[in-house]
């Protein structure tokens, strides 16, 4: 048995749907610009670009009830509501017709963004983890299994803050289908089980405000609600 001279963190987990089981969570994967009219309103033409990644710790998922905190650095902290993949099968470049194998499940997540820090790395050439790899970044439901729910490729996305409707799109809207973003991402990195895919976000991002309350679902997948903190 391997001795360690600091006590290993716990393996960050999440909740699945109907079953005292957890998911392990390996690395977090998060796909950008995925959905036209976000692009645009990002200000770029996403007739142009292939599927680009960038990552979060995997202890930045924390269940999406409660409170999460509204993060340090920041005075314009933005939602982004996204399809979450979760891998249950590891592979390296892997065909488009054989993606589907690779999924354990899905879930809803909330891509949190310091769009300021964002903006500022941007403008620097400088990476985007401060902007997107901080603490609490990714609040996610409970998981489904594929046995449960099968694939979902189409079906309306939300958000709303305090009640009020931001974000709205449909699944079948995404430029890059769940099947091709796993195929491109396996082209660069060994996927493996654990892993997830935050799947991008459809148009209507914007800043959160502490103590507002999110809600967002999928229809037919999951729903989420939770407040953030006072900052
Ligand atoms: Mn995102």
């Amino acid at each position: 048995m391997t001795r360690y001279v600091i006590t290993p963190n716990e393996t960050p987990s999440l909740a699945i749907h109907g079953d005292d089981a957890r998911f392990p969570l390996r690395r977090v994967f998060c796909v950008g610009r995925n959905y036209s009219e976000h692009a645009r309103e990002m200000g770029h033409d996403p007739d142009r670009e292939p599927p680009f990644f960038f990552m979060k710790p995997a202890d930045a998922v924390v269940p999406a009830e409660g409170v999460i905190a509204y993060p340090p650095l920041t005075a314009d902290l933005h939602h982004e509501v996204e399809l979450v993949v979760a891998i249950g099968k590891g592979g390296v470049d892997i065909a488009p017709e054989d993606a589907l194998a690779h999924i354990w499940g899905y879930g809803l997540g909330i891509d949190l963004t310091r769009r300021d820090l964002q903006a500022q790395a941007k403008k620097a050439s400088r990476p985007w983890e401060w902007a997107k790899a901080f603490d609490e970044s990714a609040p996610c439901t409970a998981l489904q299994p594929v046995s449960a729910v099968g694939h979902p490729v189409s079906g309306r996305i939300w958000l709303k803050v305090n009640g009020e409707q931001r974000q709205v799109g449909d699944l079948a809207d995404q430029i890059w289908s769940v099947i091709e973003v796993i195929s491109h991402a396996s082209k660069s990195v060994a996927l493996k089980a654990g892993d997830l895919i935050f799947t991008g976000t459809p148009a209507g991002v914007g800043a959160l405000q502490p103590g507002d309350v999110v809600t967002a679902g999928i229809d037919g997948l999951a729903e989420l609600s939770f407040t953030l903190g006072q900052g």
